[in-house]
């Protein structure tokens, strides 16, 4: 039985290639982390050790809590950590880390208004009860408010405040908040608290019982998804940039391999040659389809100005032809289906239709066929390689 996570599961999501690297093959990657995700966990040990203290009734100070960040920093930090924002150094993001705590420290303190009841603790969720599909997670912070309020604390170094949306989508703390309710039998309220440290905001929230057990469904199919998954594609977002495995990936890997070499030795590499020859037939052909599209215009004019259907040149002639013919609404226009369903009821529909061939092709990739159908229809057609080039700008977007 595998144990799911979270970031398991949204690994999946956002990129299933990533994710057979990370969980299946476990390979190991170059590149330990990112700067940001160092960052984070280093934040992360510093608020823990600040509510450690508590529990023994010390206030670290302000000065003590800064200094014990900076000793991790230095403890740990490695340079094999990836800094993506090349405009940046590692003693900036030292800084914004100083900037977090001494923000949380100022706003917070005395750090009396809940109890806390565990740090970087340990939950297990046994999604459908039976032990099928178990869930495991860690929570920042557990506390207990004097009315009896439980509390999730998550802190977050992100560079952007999420919007709302995010906030109520995000699955995270709502799946702790399940974990709370099964082991906690007096958790009857429990609310959900990011604080967001690079704006020193807290957002807060609560999860009806309804919503929790929504996305304990949608988690479960989450995981029967991945759990039946054959095929992994690669999912190329924005994420990319702080992907551990970029340089093994197809999408990136020619690209992160030419990223290195002088200029001369860049433009002489093979692939970069064929890509940059192709983009430049490309503008060319898009600047001879604009003057094609102009010179059939004036053709047109001069035939009829000349009141003439053909039109002589060196070796060749060009017919002009015309004709009014009906336009009919396109497949997701306004009228289309009061016209299918004219069509349908006049029996007419067969003399009009026909097959859909790309669209037959895609209904074969689908799930939602069943497997014998597509058994039998593959018997009419045949497995062909199909090969395109798409060009696109070599950031991420
Ligand atoms: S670089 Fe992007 S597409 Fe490639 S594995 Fe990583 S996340 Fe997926």
């Amino acid at each position: 039985m595998v144990l799911y996570s979270h970031s398991r599961i949204s690994t999946f999501l956002n990129c299933p290639y990533r994710f057979k690297l990370k969980y299946i093959e476990k390979i190991r990657p170059e590149i330990e982390q990112s700067v940001e995700a160092f960052l984070g966990s280093t934040v992360h040990e510093t608020m823990e050790k600040l509510y450690r203290d508590m529990k023994f009734q010390k206030i670290a100070t302000l000065k003590e809590l800064i200094s014990y960040f900076r000793d991790q920093w230095e403890k740990n930090w490695s340079p094999s950590i990836l800094i993506v924002r090349k405009d940046y150094k590692p003693e900036n993001y030292m800084k914004m880390g100083e900037k977090f705590i001494t923000d949380y420290y100022n706003t917070h303190k005395p750090f009396d208004q809940t109890k806390t009841v565990g740090l970087e603790q340990r939950i297990v969720i046994d999604l459908n009860r039976n032990g099928k599909y178990k869930l495991q997670g860690y929570i920042d912070r557990l506390a207990l408010t004097d009315d009896g309020t439980y509390e999730i604390h998550d802190y977050k170094t992100n560079s952007s405040l999420p919007l709302k949306e995010y906030i109520e989508e995000d699955r995270q703390l709502a799946l702790y908040a399940l974990a709370v309710k099964d082991s906690y039998p007096n958790a009857r309220k429990i609310r959900l608290i990011w604080h967001f440290l690079s704006f020193n905001q807290d957002v807060m929230l609560e999860k009806t019982d309804e919503e929790l057990e929504k996305l304990k469904l949608s988690v479960i199919s989450d995981i029967e998804r991945i759990e039946s998954a054959k095929d992994f594609p690669t999912k190329k977002s924005n994420l990319c940039e702080w992907c551990e495995f970029r340089s093994m990936c197809p999408e990136w890997a020619h690209i992160a391999r030419t990223e290195g070499l002088s200029l001369k030795n860049f433009l002489k590499e093979p692939g970069v040659s064929l890509v940059n020859r192709y983009a430049e037939l490309t503008a060319k052909r898009k600047e001879i389809d604009a003057e094609m599209d102009t010179v059939k215009e004036k053709l047109t004019e001069f035939a009829k100005e000349n009141n003439v259907t053909t039109v002589g040149g060196s070796g060749y002639a060009a017919r002009i032809w015309s004709a009014e013919k009906f336009k009919f609404p396109g497949k997701n226009d306004e009228g289309r289906a009061d016209l299918e369903d004219f069509l349908n009821k006049a029996g007419l529909m067969k003399d009009v239709a026909a097959l859909d061939t790309f669209l037959l092709s895609n209904k074969m990739e689908d799930t939602d066929w069943p497997e014998e159908i597509k058994k039998a229809v593959a018997k009419f057609g045949r497995k062909e390689l199909i090969e395109r080039i798409y060009l696109r700008k070599k950031n991420c977007d």
